[in-house]
């Protein structure tokens, strides 16, 4: 992956990930400054420099925007990131900035289950909201006279993609601009800007910071104006970040690369070793060969994510499968160090069936994990 000749600093993701973001080593200074708490800053006279009240710019949250940044986007000096408190924060502000009562927008039908609630709200607003699937590029057919496209690859839970690259030139022909929900493949899996993309958008609660304890969103974005817009929302609707957390998501951007490589790989060997299960149907990941989704995931991800999907005969048979797992935590979620899976069908949100699973790959050892997932599959059909 040394595609990155021109990286002062190395050229490794590995390299790359433990000093995303560190500033200029002072004497007798840790190599990560602590969070800073600080509702105000020091300002006497008048006002000038970056800090100045809390809501608007802390340094915790610069040294991680740029470590994001770094990562998003290794080779541009003009990506500007901003934090956020949430995943859904950095979504709606970028939505909720760009659009204008009468424009028209274009979201996935699959994507997280949180979007048919900002449809509504985008709808009250009077902005037009225009849906389709995320497989087979469908959102080509929806883009006429669009202001935004809003792309989820690969979507969560049911791992779709689509070839960003072809809607983000295809978009930009028709004069809109191009987000895209990098949540799932993290900035180390899928670097958006560099496909196209104008901004790039993700929860930071998932594999971004892995450990299950922090709530954090991010958008990366090349065009300063619109990103003028994105932070402006950021100041009035007031989604910001604690310091601590930034300061943990920080620390824990160091072993990005360590967790993805080990938690992806297992993904992948688990799902390789679902697939003569008789139980199971439609088993997904997109770094299976014959993933649907692997054609157009291979040309543009350089991993394919810790999320595996697979449907069981019944909602009975799914439940008695989580129960009797040991290893792997009946929770929401994904990306974390410790494996996770969950009936999705509970939620009520997303069109899957009600057998239909998503297991979270964590970083335990892959033969205990696929052990425990087998013994759990056998357990759970008796
Ligand atoms: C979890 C998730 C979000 C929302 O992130 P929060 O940090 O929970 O607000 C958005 N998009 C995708 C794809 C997600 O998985």
């Amino acid at each position: 992956m040394n595609d990155h000749p021109a990286n002062p600093v190395g050229t490794g993701d590995g390299t790359r990930a433990v000093r995303a973001g560190l500033p200029e080593p002072v004497k007798n200074e840790p190599t990560l400054p602590g969070p800073v708490f600080a509702a105000h800053f020091h300002l006497p006279g008048e006002v000038s420099g970056p800090y100045a009240y809390g809501r608007d710019d802390n340094p915790t949250w610069t040294l991680l925007e740029s470590a994001i940044g770094e990562l998003e986007a290794p080779d541009r000096e003009d990506v500007r990131t901003l934090v956020f408190a949430s995943g859904m924060a950095a979504i709606s502000a970028v939505l909720f900035s760009q659009l204008r009562a009468g424009d028209a927008v274009v979201l996935p039908s699959d994507g997280y289950q949180v979007l048919p609630l900002v449809r509504a709200q985008l709808e009250a607003y009077g902005i037009e909201v225009r849906t389709a699937p995320t497989a087979g590029d469908a959102q080509l057919d929806a883009l006429d006279g669009a202001r935004l496209l809003w792309i989820e690859s690969p979507s969560n839970p049911g791992l779709d993609v689509c070839d960003i690259r072809r809607l983000a030139d295809a978009a930009h022909a028709r004069g809109a601009l191009v987000a895209v929900d990098n949540t799932l493949a993290t900035p180390l899996g899928q670097r958006p800007l560099e496909l196209g993309a104008d901004f790039s958008v993700a929860s930071g609660t998932k594999q971004l910071t892995g450990h299950g304890d922090v709530l954090l969103g991010y958008v990366s974005g090349r065009d300063g104006e619109a990103m003028d817009a994105v932070r402006r929302w950021r100041k009035i609707v007031g989604a910001i970040s604690g310091p601590m957390e930034a300061w943990l998501a920080h620390r824990s951007i160091a072993t990005l690369q360590l967790r993805v490589e080990r938690q992806n790989a297992t993904a992948l060997a688990l799902a390789g070793a679902l697939r003569d299960r008789p139980e199971i149907t439609g088993l997904r990941h997109p770094g299976l060969p014959d993933d649907p989704a692997h054609p157009t995931a291979a040309r543009q991800m350089r991993r394919f994510g810790c999320v595996l999907s697979f449907t069981l005969p019944s909602r009975t048979h799914a439940e008695r499968f989580l129960r009797a797992l040991r290893l792997v935590e009946d929770a929401t979620s994904f990306g974390g160090v410790r494996s996770t899976a969950e009936r999705r069908g509970r939620w009520g949100g997303d069109p899957v069936p009600e057998g239909f699973v998503r297991m979270s790959v964590g970083a335990e050892d892959p033969a205990d994990l696929i052990a425990d997932v087998l013994r759990a599959l056998d357990a759970a059909a008796d």
